[in-house]
């Protein structure tokens, strides 16, 4: 997607006044949620620079932390698997499914999961996902990507969930919450109680002790990872701790600055398949380890900070531009800030440099962010890569055009030449008071206060003060 559409979807978004209108609403609630649980400043900040330290540390030595990982899963009887692309990581779901022969998975919310689109991948070989997740079920049957990272159908009206309920499920129409909640609980019990596979993400894996660690609110993901046969967690390999005392703090600050909760209403650690004579639980357990791009930023010191991050959304509900043209316009997988920073990492400028220019900078993020990850720095270092031709992330270079391109140049051309620079400074002196309203500029005047040209340039004014002037 280009610049272009990006405008089209920015446009169109907000002419919705009606979504821009809850969106005010329910990111307003997210705010407030965190506010009225970091009411301590002093405290938080200790807080988020312990955090930030933990996963800067692993981040840092994060081959050594993930050999650690692999070790202990296998020892504990996880099978660890590595996936370089996101057609790997689908492929070996794919093939655990083939080995059991299974055709149904229940998923619980994975973000990971929608980055490899893996239920697109499965659909095509014959497998049926079924988000249990009831945001995500919700948009699975509208057919929808996540609208939100934590809230993926914030944007859909508790009407437009009847609708969606009875076109998919048949059910007789109607738009009170608990007998939608009740339908979507009996259709999912049926599915759990019959998948050959269940598929969760991961928050945390802590590489010390082997454990796959997974908060969520509404039981979904306990049900995944215990009732079918074969449990499969997927992750980017980025969301690892080192010990299991970093895991409380990590909790606390990734689900107080995702939803303003102390602890989640769940909190799942899968350490294992279950032992012999056990008589519940999972028979296999997988890891899927999920590179696809991370190495590349992990290259870099100032890029592999993004790294750090917890996935907890709170960048996105206090960015003053998501509030205005919602998740979707982004068209990506990670709307928001944090999409801004990770999307052209992972997929390159030339497909996603765009969402470099979705930014105020107004560092609304960074403060919020709990791992204290400088995002307005890391956009402003995209949009450089984007139109450098010497940059490092890929795709680098290509957001230039030729207009950019040719006015830069004529800049640099004027700016080191003394004679061109006086004589250009003396036309926009006299032309540059009636800067058009039509042509390239348009855009720019019609939103902002049009800049007046001084007569005189500072040289000028200079040499009249020297002359005592
Ligand atoms: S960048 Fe920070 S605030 Fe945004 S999702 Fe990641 S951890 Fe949360």
């Amino acid at each position: 997607m280009g610049n272009d559409h990006f405008t089209a979807n920015v446009k169109k978004a907000l002419s919705n006044k009606a979504q821009r209108g809850h969106l005010e609403f329910v990111m307003g609630n997210f705010r407030r949620g965190r506010a009225s649980l970091f009411t301590d400043s002093d405290k938080t900040e200790a807080m988020r620079e312990c955090i930030r330290d933990i996963k800067q540390r692993v981040v840092g030595r994060l081959p050594d932390v993930l050999e650690r990982l692999e070790k202990e899963c296998t020892a504990n009887g996880v099978q660890v698997h590595w996936a370089e692309t996101g057609e790997e990581a689908s492929a070996i779901v794919l093939k655990i499914m083939q080995s059991v022969n299974g055709r149904t998975l229940v998923k619980s919310k994975s973000m990971v999961t929608e980055e490899i689109h893996l239920n697109d991948y499965l659909e095509k070989h014959d497998c049926v996902p079924m988000e249990t997740d009831l945001g995500e079920f919700i948009i699975q049957l509208r057919k929808e990507p996540p609208f939100h990272i934590i809230a993926p159908a914030l944007h859909v009206t508790k009407e437009q969930v009847g609708e969606a309920f009875t076109d998919n499920l048949g059910t007789e129409y109607t738009s009170d919450p608990d007998i939608l909640q009740a339908e979507a609980r009996k259709y999912l019990r049926e599915r759990f109680r019959t998948a050959d596979v269940g598929v969760t993400g991961v928050n945390f894996a802590v590489a010390e002790t082997g454990t796959i660690s997974v908060v969520e609110n509404e039981g979904n993901a306990r049900m995944c990872a215990s009732v079918p046969k074969v449990h499969i967690a997927i992750t980017g390999i980025e969301k690892v701790v080192e010990r299991m005392v970093d895991l409380p703090l990590a909790l606390r600050m990734l689900v107080g600055s995702a939803t303003g909760q102390r602890i989640s209403t769940y909190f799942n650690m899968v350490s294992g398949p279950r032992s012999e004579g056990h008589p519940e639980g999972p028979e296999q357990v997988h890891l899927v380890l999920l590179d696809n791009g991370r190495s590349n930023i992990h290259k870099d010191p100032e890029l592999r900070q993004s790294l750090q991050c917890l996935r907890c959304g709170a960048c996105i509900n206090h960015c003053p531009i998501f509030k205005r043209i919602g998740g979707h316009a982004y068209d990506a997988t990670y709307p928001g800030p944090i999409g801004t920073m990770i999307m052209p990492q992972l997929n390159g400028l030339d497909k996603h440099g765009y969402m470099a220019a979705a930014s105020s900078l107004c560092g609304a993020c960074s403060e919020v962010c709990p791992v204290m990850i400088p995002i307005p720095d890391i956009v402003r270092r995209l949009r450089v890569e984007g139109v450098d031709k010497a940059g490092v992330v890929q795709g680098h270079g290509t957001n230039r055009t030729f207009n950019e391109t040719a006015a830069w140049s004529f800049w640099a051309k004027v700016m080191t030449s003394g004679g061109l620079r006086s004589m250009t400074r003396k036309t926009f002196a006299h032309t540059g008071q009636v800067m058009p309203a039509w042509g390239p500029l348009k855009a720019w005047t019609d939103s902002r206060v049009r800049p007046e040209f001084a007569s005189k340039g500072m040289l000028d004014l200079l040499k009249e003060e020297d002359n005592g002037k």
